[in-house]
Parts: C-alpha cells; sequence; structure tokens
C-alpha cells in the first residue's frame, strides 16, 4: 500500500477516499490549468474556515481560480497559521478564530466564509456566518438533519446572503454530461438507478466515527454522493425510502453506522437501488438505465479523473481540477449574475429529507418511510 493511500486511510477524507485521491493526483497532471488565464477584474473573496484536509484540498485548487481568490481563514489551531500565510499569502487582518469570527462582519475584505468544519457544527457555523451578514458554502452533508437545514436556509435568506453546499460534481465535465444527456432525453424514460459509493475508513478515534461531530456514519458522509447521483441521474425527488445496514464489524462502528444499502422511491414508480460504506474500497459506481440508453460512471464521486460510458461510447470531457471549477462557478453566480447552479441550500435540504428517511428506516427494522418536501 503507498504512503498516500497509508495517510488517507489512517486521517480519512471522507470522499477522498484513496481510489479518489490516486485520481486527484492524475488530475493535477491531466486538467487544463486556468492558473495562467487572466484573473478576473472583480473576485470573490473568500475564507476558509476549519483547515483540515479538506480545506487543503480546496486552497490548492483555488490557485487555479479565476474568479475567486483565498484571502482569509478561521481556524482554531495558531500553529497552522505561519504556513497557509506562507503558502497562500494570507494578510493577518484576515485571520479569525471561533472566538472573534463575528468580527468579519466588519471586515470589508472578505464576502464569503467556506465551512469546512466536522458535518455537526456545520448548522452553528453556517448560522454564524449568516450573523457576520457574509456569504456561505458548507461542506456536505448540509447539516445533521433535515430541520437544521431548513434553520440554514432560513437564517441566509434572512441575512440577505447565498447559501451554497460544495457539491463539486456539480461542475465537473463529465458529470455535467451525465446529467445534459438526461435532460435532453437521450436515455429515454429512466427506469432504473443503482449507485454505490463508499470506501474503508482508517483511524478508529477519528471524529467521523462519532455520532456527536459526524450525525451519523457513511450515509452521512458517502450516502450524500449515493442519493444525490440517483436524484441528478432522474431528475426526481423520491417519495418513500427502505433501507438496511448492515455492520459487520460493531466495535469500530458502534457510534455509527457501518455499510448502508437503501432504496429510493420516485414518482414516475420508479426504484434506485443506492448503497454506501465505510468498511470497503472501490466503490463508487453510478449506473442510469433508460428505455433508449443508458450511463455508466466509475469512477463517478472522487476528484477525478470521473469516467463514464453511455450507449453512444465513452463520455468524451476534459478532466478539471473539482474545487476550483466549484470556487469559480459559485463566484460566477455571485458576482456576474449568472443563474445559480445546482448547489444551493436547499439542494442540501433535498439530500437531508432522504438522509432522514433512511435513518427513520432503519430504526424501524427497514420499514417503508414517505418523504414530505
Ligand atoms: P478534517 O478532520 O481533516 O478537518 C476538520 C477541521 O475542522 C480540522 O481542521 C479541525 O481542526 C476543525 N475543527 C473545528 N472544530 C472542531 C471540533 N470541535 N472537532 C474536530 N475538528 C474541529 O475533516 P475533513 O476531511 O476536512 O472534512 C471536513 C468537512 O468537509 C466534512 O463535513 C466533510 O464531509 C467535508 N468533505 C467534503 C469533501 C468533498 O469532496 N466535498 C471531501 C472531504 C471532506
Amino acid at each position: 500500500m503507498n504512503s498516500r493511500r497509508d495517510f488517507l486511510q489512517k486521517f480519512s477524507l471522507g470522499i477522498g477516499a484513496a481510489a479518489f485521491i490516486a485520481g486527484a493526483e492524475n488530475v493535477s497532471a491531466a486538467a487544463p490549468k486556468i492558473a495562467d488565464a487572466p484573473k478576473a477584474d472583480k473576485q470573490l473573496r473568500v475564507a476558509l474556515m476549519g483547515l483540515g484536509g479538506y480545506a487543503n484540498i480546496v486552497a490548492r485548487g483555488m490557485k487555479e481560480c479565476k474568479t475567486a481568490k483565498l484571502v482569509g481563514l478561521v481556524t482554531g489551531t495558531p500553529s497552522k497559521i505561519p504556513e497557509w500565510k506562507q503558502k497562500y499569502g494570507i494578510e493577518d487582518k484576515n485571520i479569525y478564530n471561533y472566538e472573534n469570527l463575528q468580527e468579519i462582519k466588519n471586515n470589508p475584505d472578505i464576502d464569503l466564509v467556506y465551512v469546512i468544519t466536522p458535518n455537526s457544527l456545520h448548522h452553528k457555523h453556517v448560522l454564524q456566518v449568516a450573523a457576520a451578514g457574509k456569504h456561505v458554502i458548507c461542506e456536505k452533508p448540509v447539516a445533521d438533519n433535515a430541520k437544521q437545514a431548513r434553520e440554514m436556509i432560513a437564517a441566509c435568506e434572512k441575512a440577505g446572503v447565498k447559501f451554497y453546499i460544495g457539491y463539486r460534481l456539480h461542475f465537473e465535465p463529465h458529470t455535467r454530461e451525465l446529467i445534459r444527456m438526461r435532460e435532453a432525453g437521450e436515455f429515454g424514460k429512466i427506469m432504473h438507478v443503482n449507485n454505490y459509493a463508499g470506501f474503508t475508513i482508517g483511524d478508529p478515534t477519528q471524529w467521523r466515527l462519532k455520532k456527536n461531530l459526524a450525525g451519523g456514519g457513511a450515509m452521512m458522509d458517502v450516502g450524500v454522493y449515493s442519493t444525490n447521483g440517483a436524484r441528478y441521474c432522474t431528475g426526481e425527488e423520491p417519495v418513500w425510502v427502505t433501507a438496511q445496514e448492515s455492520k459487520t464489524d460493531p466495535v469500530k462502528f458502534k457510534d455509527v453506522d457501518e455499510t448502508v444499502t437503501f432504496q429510493l422511491g420516485f414518482p414516475s414508480g420508479i426504484i434506485a437501488n443506492c448503497g454506501c460504506t465505510y468498511n470497503f474500497n472501490h466503490a463508487e459506481r453510478l449506473h442510469v438505465m433508460g428505455q433508449k440508453g443508458w450511463a455508466e460512471m466509475n469512477p463517478a464521486f472522487g476528484y477525478g479523473p470521473i469516467r463514464g460510458n453511455t450507449h453512444k461510447g465513452a463520455i468524451d470531457a476534459p478532466d478539471v481540477n473539482h474545487q476550483a471549477y466549484q470556487m469559480d462557478g459559485i463566484a460566477d453566480a455571485i458576482l456576474n449574475g449568472k443563474p445559480d447552479p445546482n448547489v444551493t441550500g436547499h439542494e442540501g435540504l433535498k439530500d437531508m429529507l432522504v438522509i432522514d428517511a433512511v435513518y427513520e428506516s432503519l430504526r424501524k427494522n427497514g420499514a417503508k418511510v414517505f418523504i414530505k418536501q
């Protein structure tokens, strides 16, 4: 096993499982670089909150951005600051901690805060950013449950700030092409979706295995990809859910779910078979079948390269830096009045409604749970 894979499995980057990250390294070699492209006249000035594994990946990706720029930090670990300042040229006046975060409202040089903290802190942190009058991107899962997600949407609306979720795949060209083909009717009537997302989680002491910080296990983390994938493959919102958990390691997964299989029933009558795990690798596949055609993405959810085949042949799309594309896409919507990408807080809420129903079904031994939108 290579050392990078060891690192990931030990410290875990969620969907950035080993296979995904190995791909991410390829992406930086293959992706069209936009680093040298002229920067936009007006740039969205971003502060990252929570300087852990994924924030490092976002910061590196943002070096390629044209319209978004990393200018600030929120961290509870002062020892991280010198390295971040040196790597990204962050000024002291744009560095905050969790105690003085509210002062960010008086800083005219920060437009948006990107919350990249453990899942169960998203609700509190998004409410704080909204209260400071800054736009916000929140990592997935949006919150611990749909009630919290609704409160976050309401707080951002009240504060007049934009609220997005870090759904990077909605900017990824292979995924975009799959969605375009489905919307154009190239698959015909969609009849079935089958997908899986997951990886072997490492360090048993990490926050992802603690319910009070993670909100749940595989379902809360990688289950978001299965859920969101089933929704963008059908273009419908599920109306019912059934779910089953297999727990093969009750010691490691005593607090959270390990491997979850779930079925989503859609208004058209079709059923998606979905799954997610924290206990095996090489699980990131998305298969959509229609009456006229099909698509299969594998790998489907990592940092790239994403690969897709369809009834018409391989999806021919560029391999890009997901984080750079996401940040420039959101910056374009905020600064240049482009239509909001399909990654708003409402999109996060729709996935959360499904996740709530999955957990309810698990509590009720797999009973069918109906979703109220
Ligand atoms: P991480 O453990 O590497 O980083 C979390 C950061 O939050 C750390 O810097 C930590 O110091 C900070 N933090 C603040 N308060 C904390 C507290 N009370 N307890 C523990 N840590 C605290 O985790 P990560 O992998 O960077 O994940 C962070 C978020 O990003 C998660 O919500 C995860 O789902 C999401 N994520 C998204 C993607 C993606 O592809 N979109 C990939 C990985 C992670």
